[in-house]
């Protein structure tokens, strides 16, 4: 099976990851020819539910790239298990 996602947007990468995880062979299309075409925000504030959607459908290169980017909240803040 082949699922094809349309939009590379925060959910669309989302399910790709999730499918690619599964073994799923998945082809995101994306009409924006440069992530630059549109105004974006310099950063997501992600909520503990967010991170723990997005970090579960990532291989684990990736979630070692997000949490080596994510900016780290202040000590009280930190989450329990969060690495580094
Ligand atoms: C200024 C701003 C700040 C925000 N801050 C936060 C925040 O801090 N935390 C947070 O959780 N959320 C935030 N949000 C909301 C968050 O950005 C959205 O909830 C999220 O991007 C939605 O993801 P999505 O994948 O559904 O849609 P999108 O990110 O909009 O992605 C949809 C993609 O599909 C593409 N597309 C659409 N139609 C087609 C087509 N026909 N063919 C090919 N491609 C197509 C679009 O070009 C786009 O790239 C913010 C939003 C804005 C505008």
């Amino acid at each position: 099976m082949k699922v094809i996602v349309i939009g590379a947007g925060l959910g669309g990468l989302a399910l790709a990851n999730g499918l690619g995880r599964a073994g799923i062979d998945v082809a995101v299309y994306e009409r924006a020819q440069s992530p630059l075409i549109r105004r974006q925000g310099y950063r997501l504030h992600l909520s503990d539910v967010g991170i723990d959607a997005l970090t579960s459908v990532m291989a684990p290169q990736r979630r070692a790239a997000f949490w080596a980017t994510a900016h780290k909240p202040a000590p009280e803040r930190e989450r329990q298990g969060e690495p580094g």
